[in-house]
């Protein structure tokens, strides 16, 4: 009886490796023509700027809804996409989408920026700045409508790469502007705020999400707000998702906020039906 226990167990965690190694399988099979279909989704989540208590700035994220896989949400489709070289064609594809977005957004005169998620990867493309700024160009969005949201890492990179940082660099001349995303959770080696043009860092949702049941949590963002604060950056809080993290947020000084308390990423269309208020 112990015997058959423990098979039963070992077949069914290899059951269980085989299936999501299979899913990644038929993934990395189809990407492809799901982006040259267009069949990908760009979802956008609200960012309210507490000055104004508006909506200031919508960020892009992607999904894949295929009818074999159901919903493959980006932690599962952009590692994948990096793997494979496929997130050179699914950055391109989401900055054109969310530009286009940007101008119709725009056409009143809002100054409604959008974000785009950037992985270094895409970088290793030495024509990105060039083609960002040919889709920019294209759809008619003006570069400062445009941030792009880079996590640690990047960062990291960065610093080691000239060849990145000469990307960012062009990319801010035209007017775009660099999030440090995540902040908080990477290498923690500040020095690169020094060097890179990053004019905005986003603490992680990690930190908000404890901001009220744990006292050395709302510290270490009481810590980062104000070294954001001192370093002239504009501070974002993520994953907002009660009123009483909000008011907290509020009284601590953060810039902008983010999350389902205040709105959950919705498809391009619906946009323009939503009314935020803070
Ligand atoms: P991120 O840029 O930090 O985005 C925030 C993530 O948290 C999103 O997950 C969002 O849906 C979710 N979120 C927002 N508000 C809340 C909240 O109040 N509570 C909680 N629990 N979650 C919240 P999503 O869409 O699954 O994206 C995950 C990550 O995948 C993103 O993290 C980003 O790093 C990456 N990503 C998404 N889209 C793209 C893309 O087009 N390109 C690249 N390179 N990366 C992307
Ligand atoms: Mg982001
Ligand atoms: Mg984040
Ligand atoms: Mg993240």
């Amino acid at each position: 009886e112990v015997i058959d226990h423990g098979g039963g167990k070992i077949t069914s965690l290899s059951a269980k490796l085989h299936k999501s190694l299979n899913r990644k399988a038929i993934i990395d099979r189809k990407l492809l023509t799901a982006i040259d279909h267009k069949n990908l989704q760009v979802y956008y989540q609200p960012q309210v700027d507490l000055t104004s208590g508006k909506v200031h700035l919508y960020e892009a994220l992607v999904r894949w809804e295929d009818e074999e896989l159901g919903q493959v949400m980006p932690d599962e489709l952009i590692p994948i996409a990096e793997e494979n070289g496929l997130i050179h064609k699914i950055g391109l594809f989401v900055l054109e989408e969310a530009a286009k977005v940007a101008v119709r957004l725009n056409e009143n005169d809002n100054l409604i920026s959008i974000a785009v998620n950037s992985s270094v990867r895409e970088f290793s493309n030495r024509n990105l700045s060039a083609d960002i700024i040919s889709i920019l160009r294209k759809t008619g969005c003006d570069a400062k409508l445009l941030e792009l949201e880079i996590q640690e890492n990047f960062a990291f990179q960065a610093e080691q790469e000239s060849s990145i940082l000469q990307q960012m660099n062009e990319l801010g001349e035209h007017g775009v502007e660099f999030t440090l995303d995540d902040f908080g959770t990477g290498f923690a080696s500040l020095r690169y705020m020094q060097t890179l043009p990053i004019t905005k860092i986003k603490i992680d949702k990690v930190f908000i999400q404890s901001i009220l049941t744990h006292p050395k949590t709302q510290q270490l963002v009481a810590g980062m707000i104000q070294f954001g604060k001192s370093m002239g950056l504009y501070v974002v809080a993520e994953g907002v998702e009660t009123e009483d993290q909000l008011n907290l947020l509020k009284t601590m000084g953060v810039d902008a906020v983010q999350g389902y308390y205040i709105g959950v990423p919705i498809t391009a269309d619906s946009i323009s039906h939503s009314t935020y208020t803070i």
